[in-house]
C-alpha cells in the first residue's frame, strides 16, 4: 500500500504547471511583448496606418454637425497626418464666417446670472456668467466679421461698458438694436458705442432719467434713426427730446409703458413725420397740476383720436377685462414684471419693425378692438365732425 501511494504521488508532481506571471520590468520574452512591443505596434498603426485616416475622414465628415467640440478633435487627430489638414480647417472657417449667418446676433435667450440690489445698478452679477457673455461676445463677433446688422439682448442679460463698446467696435453695419437692460452701462458706455454706429435706424431700449445727453449722440451719429420703442414710463422730458433731436422719427411704440396723456398730445403735434404710433396695453396718466389728483385715462377721447389721424397706424388698447395684457398691466400697476410671463413676452410687439410672430392676430382675437386702423381714424373722424357741425 505504501508503494502504491508514492507512485500516485510523484504522478501529480510531474503534472503540475506553475501559472503565467509576468513581472515588471520585464525579464523574460513574453513579459516584453506585453508591456513593449505590443503597445508600439498599436501607436505605430495609429500614427500612421488607415486608423488615422479613417478617424480622420470620420471627423471631417461629420465636422458641420458637431461644431467646435468636433473642430478641437479634428485638430487632435490630425495634427500629424499626411492629409489635407489646411483645406479641411479653411473649409470650415470659411463656412463659420459667411455673411449670410452673421446678420442677426440674437442672444434673446441669454440671460446674466444675477442677484438684484437696492443700490446702483441695482444688480449683481455672478463673475463666472460675465465672463461666459464675453467669451461669447468675442467668438461670435470676431466670426461675424462687422456682418451683423440686427443684435438682440434678452431683457435680463446686464451689459457691462467694456462688453458694449467691444461690440460697438466690432458691429459697424448696425441697423437695428434691441438692449431692453441698461442698468451696468454708463453715460461715456453707450455714447460711446452710439459714435460707432453711424448706420443705426432702429433702437429698443429702457425709459432713462436723463434722455437729452443720449438723444443728442444719436442726433450726431445716427443720420439714418428712425424707429424707436421705449419700454417704461414716458414723460414730457422724454418727448421734449425727441421732438428736438430725432424730428425725422417714423415710429414709435410705448407698448406696456406708462404714457402720461400729456406726452401723447405733444407726440402727436410735435413728432410731424411720425408715421407709425404704439401705445397698445399701456397705462395713460393724466396728471393735471396740483392740487388736482392724477388719473388713469381709461378711453382715449376724440380729440387724440382726431390728432392721430394724420398717422398711417395709431395703434391702442385699453381694454383691462378682454385683453390679457392691459390685464397684467393693471395688475403690475404699470410696471410689468416680465419674468412673471411667458418667456420671450416682452420682445413682442404690434408693430411691424419689432414683430417676432402674429401678435397683433392673438391680440385682434382677443381683444377685436384693440387697434385702430385708418379706417376707424376715418369712422371717428367723420363722427367728431359731425359733433363739431
Ligand atoms: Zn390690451
Amino acid at each position: 500500500m505504501k508503494r502504491a501511494r508514492s507512485r500516485i504521488g510523484s504522478r501529480r508532481a510531474s503534472r503540475y504547471v506553475p501559472p503565467l506571471s509576468l513581472s515588471f520590468p520585464p525579464t523574460c520574452f513574453a513579459c516584453l511583448t506585453v508591456y513593449l512591443i505590443v503597445p508600439l505596434v498599436i501607436i505605430f498603426l495609429f500614427l500612421f496606418n488607415r486608423i488615422e485616416t479613417d478617424l480622420c475622414d470620420l471627423v471631417r465628415n461629420r465636422v458641420f454637425l458637431f461644431g467646435p467640440l468636433i473642430v478641437a478633435r479634428l485638430d487632435y487627430f490630425c495634427e500629424n497626418s499626411r492629409m489635407e489638414h489646411d483645406e479641411t480647417t479653411n473649409t470650415w472657417r470659411l463656412a463659420a464666417c459667411d455673411p449670410l449667418l452673421w446678420k442677426t446676433l440674437d442672444l434673446s435667450m441669454l440671460r446674466s446670472n444675477f442677484i438684484k440690489i437696492p443700490l446702483e445698478p441695482y444688480v449683481y452679477v455672478d463673475g463666472r456668467s460675465d465672463k461666459q457673455l464675453t467669451r461669447l461676445l468675442k467668438i461670435a463677433l470676431n466670426l461675424s466679421r462687422g456682418s451683423i446688422t440686427t443684435l438682440i439682448f434678452h431683457f435680463n442679460l446686464y451689459v457691462s461698458d467694456d462688453q458694449l463698446t467691444y461690440t460697438a467696435e466690432r458691429t459697424p453695419n448696425l441697423k437695428r438694436l434691441v438692449l431692453p437692460a441698461w442698468n451696468r452701462i454708463k453715460r461715456t458706455g453707450i455714447c460711446k458705442a452710439i459714435s460707432k454706429w453711424n448706420n443705426l435706424e432702429s433702437l429698443t431700449m429702457p425709459s432713462i432719467a436723463n434722455p437729452p445727453y443720449f438723444m443728442e449722440e444719436i442726433s450726431k451719429h445716427c443720420k439714418k434713426f428712425s424707429e424707436l420703442k421705449i419700454m417704461g414710463p414716458c414723460d414730457m422730458l422724454c418727448v421734449q427730446t425727441l421732438i428736438r433731436c430725432v424730428p425725422n422719427l417714423k415710429v414709435l411704440s410705448l407698448r406696456v409703458s406708462i404714457v402720461y396723456k400729456d406726452a401723447l398730445l405733444l407726440i402727436l403735434n410735435g413728432l410731424k413725420n411720425l408715421e407709425v404710433l404704439n401705445i397698445s396695453h399701456s397705462l395713460i396718466i393724466d396728471a393735471p397740476p396740483p392740487p388736482a389728483t392724477r388719473k388713469v385715462v381709461t378711453e382715449l377721447d376724440d380729440s387724440i383720436f382726431k390728432k392721430a389721424s394724420r398717422l398711417r397706424q395709431f395703434l391702442t388698447c385699453m381694454d383691462d377685462e378682454s385683453c390679457i395684457m392691459c390685464h397684467r398691466m393693471k395688475l403690475d400697476e404699470g410696471l410689468v414684471r416680465w419674468y412673471k410671463y411667458e418667456e420671450g413676452l416682452w420682445k413682442e410687439d404690434e408693430v411691424a419693425p419689432y414683430q417676432t410672430r402674429g401678435l397683433a392676430e392673438m391680440f385682434s382675437c382677443c381683444c377685436p378692438d384693440a387697434f385702430v386702423t385708418n379706417d376707424k381714424i376715418g369712422e371717428i373722424e367723420s363722427n367728431s365732425t359731425n359733433f363739431l357741425e
